[in-house]
């Protein structure tokens, strides 16, 4: 299954580059969490929001997921075991206070770098460096 899959594959980098270009930094492929041994694609530390370009035959994609001729059971576990994986990761961030973000490969770009913007400016505008209330006031 050497398919060069999950690496700087062509959608991870239109999307970082679309990202990138708004300004956002973000950090690659690294696990957002200790606890997770599996890496987001790009992760923003500080908002704390996870990033996942899902494939759509590793993930199961609803319209382009398909399963393979042969060795048809071993496949259906497989990516069966994939998708429950991407859950379990999905509710340890949760629980640990991050927001996921999980895209399909075949999502617009432009779309899909939209929402992880907002999502990020969002939960890094209170509480931040930026905000006002640092607690130097008095
Ligand atoms: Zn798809």
């Amino acid at each position: 299954m050497a398919r060069g899959l999950r690496r700087d594959t062509k959608p991870e980098i239109a999307l970082r580059r679309e990202v990138h270009a708004r300004g956002l930094r973000y950090r690659v492929d690294r696990a957002p969490i200790p606890a997770l041994r599996g890496r987001a694609d790009l992760v923003f530390q500080r908002a704390q929001v996870a990033v996942y370009v899902d494939g759509c035959f590793w993930h199961a994609c609803p319209e382009h997921g398909t399963l393979p001729k042969s060795n048809r059971e071993w496949w259906r576990h497989k990516l069966e075991s994939n998708t429950a994986r991407d859950a379990h990761t999905d509710e340890l961030l949760r629980a640990a206070g991050w927001e996921v973000i999980r895209v399909w490969e075949h999502d617009d770009v432009l779309v899909t770098a939209a929402l992880i913007e907002s999502a990020v400016r969002r939960r890094s505008g209170a509480g931040s460096a930026r905000g006002m209330s640092r607690g130097r006031q008095s």
